[in-house]
C-alpha cells in the first residue's frame, strides 16, 4: 500500500477546500432549517460520487423551531440587549416576564453555593468559557445547576467581547425546562454593571415552537475483505449564528478528502470504510445515538474503531479524545508517530461529540480535535458568529485530513484488533451518569 501516494492526493487536491467552501456556503445548518437541507443533499452526492450508493439513515427527533428572543434591561439604564434562544428553550408568553437578575459570574459550583438563596424565581447570569480545557464548567451544567436551585430563567453571556452572542444547547426538552438565551459579552457587561448598582430587572421573550422533525444521518461504504468496518464519521448540523466552519464543515470536509483518497485501497485491506454524516449532534448527540441504538450487537461488534472528526482546524495541535480507552491512546500514538502531526491523546470521557456514544457502546473510538487545552486557538470562537471561514487554515485542514488518513489506513490494515471492546455495561458503571457532561478522570478497563 503507498501511503505517500494517498496522502498526496490529499494535499494536492483543491477539492478539500472546495467542499469546506460548499458546505459553509449552505449556511450554519441548524437541524430542521433550509440549510441543513441543502448541506444534506450536497453531502449526499458527494459521498455517492466515491461510493456509488449512499444510504439515509433517518432520524425522528422533538423539533423546536427558533423564533426571536429579546432580552431588555429595565430600569433607569434600560437598553435592548442582543440575543440569542439557546436551543430547545421554551417560549415565554407572548410579550415575555420581568425577572430580577442574579449574576454569578463565571457560574462555577462555588459562585452558585455562595448565591444559591437568592436564586430561586430569579433570572440567572452565567458566562460562557473556552470548551475545550478539563478545568472548564459545561453550559448544560450551569444550566442544571440553575434549575436545581429554582431559577427561573437562564442567561449565558459570551466571555469573548466583539464577536457578539453566544449560542448552545440548553435543556432537553423537559417540562421544568426555563427559557435560557445566549448574550453578547457586551450585554453581559450591561447586565453586571446593573446587578453591581442595585437590583436588576429584565424583561425575556422567547419565542419557539417545538414539533416533531425528521432528518437523516448518511452512510456510505467501501468494503474491505472481512465484515470488518472502520467507521469515520462527523456532524455536519450546526448553529444558525454564521457558517459553523471550525464546527464542524472542518470535520465534514475532512472526512470527504479521505474517503475519497483512501477509496481505491480500502478493497485490498482487511476492515472496509464506513463514513457517515450525523445530524442534530448539537442537540445533545442524537443522530449518532439514534443510529448506534439501530444497530444490532452483531453491527456494533463489527465496527473495529469509530473516528469522529469535530472542529479539526483552529488550533495547531491536534488531539484525540480516547474517553480513558488507553489502547485507542496507544494505537492513535502509533498511528501517527512516523508522518501527518503527532496527535496527542486525552484520556478524560468527554460528552461532547458523537465518539461519547459510540464509546457508551463500549465501542473504540475517539475524537480527533483541533486546539485542546489552548484558550488561544481560534476554535475558542465556536458557537458565536465569528466561527466563518476566514478562521480555516486551508494548511491545517490539510494536515487534519492527511493524519486522520493515516489513522484510517492503519485502522484498516491492522492485522490484529485495533483496540478492544468494552462491554456497555461496564462503561456505564464506570462513568458518573448523572452528569457526563464533565470531564472525569476514570481509567474504562477493556472487558
Ligand atoms: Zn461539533
Amino acid at each position: 500500500m503507498d501511503t505517500t501516494e494517498i496522502l498526496g492526493r490529499i494535499w494536492q487536491s483543491p477539492d478539500l477546500w472546495g467542499d469546506l467552501d460548499a458546505i459553509c456556503s449552505c449556511g450554519g445548518r441548524f437541524a430542521g432549517t433550509e440549510s441543513e437541507a441543502k448541506a444534506r443533499a450536497f453531502l449526499e452526492q458527494r459521498l455517492r460520487d466515491v461510493a456509488g450508493a449512499v444510504r439515509a439513515h433517518t432520524v425522528t427527533y422533538p423539533g423546536w423551531t427558533r423564533e426571536r428572543s429579546r432580552v431588555r434591561l429595565l430600569g433607569s439604564a434600560q437598553q435592548e440587549l442582543p440575543s440569542t434562544s439557546l436551543v430547545l428553550s421554551p417560549a415565554t408568553p407572548p410579550g415575555g416576564v420581568e425577572f430580577d437578575l442574579v449574576d454569578l459570574g463565571r457560574g462555577t459550583t462555588d459562585e452558585f453555593r455562595a448565591l444559591h438563596d437568592r436564586i430561586r424565581g430569579r433570572a440567572v447570569l452565567v458566562r460562557h468559557e473556552f470548551p475545550f480545557s478539563l478545568t472548564h464548567v459545561h453550559r448544560r451544567r450551569k444550566y442544571a445547576w440553575a434549575k436545581e436551585a429554582g431559577a427561573a430563567a437562564f442567561l449565558i453571556a459570551n466571555n469573548l467581547p466583539g464577536c457578539g452572542v453566544v449560542s448552545g444547547s440548553s435543556g432537553r426538552g423537559e417540562p421544568d425546562d426555563v427559557p435560557a438565551v445566549g448574550l453578547s459579552h457586551e450585554a453581559g457587561e450591561a447586565l453586571r454593571r446593573a446587578v453591581e448598582q442595585g437590583p436588576a430587572r429584565v424583561l425575556l421573550e422567547v419565542r419557539a415552537t417545538r414539533a416533531e422533525a425528521t432528518a437523516a444521518n448518511l452512510i456510505a461504504e467501501i468494503p474491505g475483505r472481512t465484515d470488518e468496518w472502520v467507521v469515520l464519521c462527523a456532524h455536519y448540523d450546526g448553529h444558525d449564528l454564521a457558517e459553523s466552519a471550525m464546527d464542524n464543515a472542518s470535520g465534514v470536509a475532512a472526512v470527504l478528502a479521505v474517503f475519497r483518497a483512501v477509496a481505491p485501497q480500502v478493497p485490498q485491506l482487511r476492515r472496509g470504510l464506513r463514513a457517515i454524516f450525523f445530524t442534530v449532534e448539537e442537540w445533545g448527540l442524537l443522530g449518532s445515538s439514534l443510529y448506534l441504538k439501530g444497530l444490532s450487537e452483531t453491527e456494533r461488534r463489527q465496527i473495529a474503531i469509530a473516528i469522529n472528526l469535530d472542529t479539526v482546524v483552529g488550533g495547531r495541535r491536534l488531539s484525540a479524545l480516547t474517553s480513558g480507552m488507553n489502547d485507542v491512546g496507544h494505537f492513535v500514538r502509533e498511528a501517527t508517530a512516523t508522518g501527518g502531526a503527532p496527535v496527542t491523546p486525552v484520556s478524560p470521557v468527554q460528552a461532547n461529540s458523537d465518539h461519547f456514544n459510540f464509546f457508551l457502546w463500549g465501542i473504540p473510538s475517539f475524537r480527533l480535535i483541533a486546539g485542546y487545552e489552548d484558550p488561544t486557538a481560534l476554535t475558542r470562537y465556536l458557537l458565536t458568529p465569528a466561527d466563518s471561514r476566514d478562521k480555516v487554515d486551508p494548511a491545517e485542514l490539510r494536515v487534519a485530513a492527511m493524519t486522520t488518513a493515516q489513522l484510517v489506513l492503519r485502522a484498516c490494515a491492522a492485522a490484529e484488533p485495533v483496540a478492544e471492546h468494552r462491554r456497555p455495561e461496564d462503561v456505564r458503571r464506570t462513568l458518573d451518569m448523572g452528569d457526563p457532561w464533565v470531564s472525569d478522570r476514570v481509567e474504562v478497563r477493556k472487558a
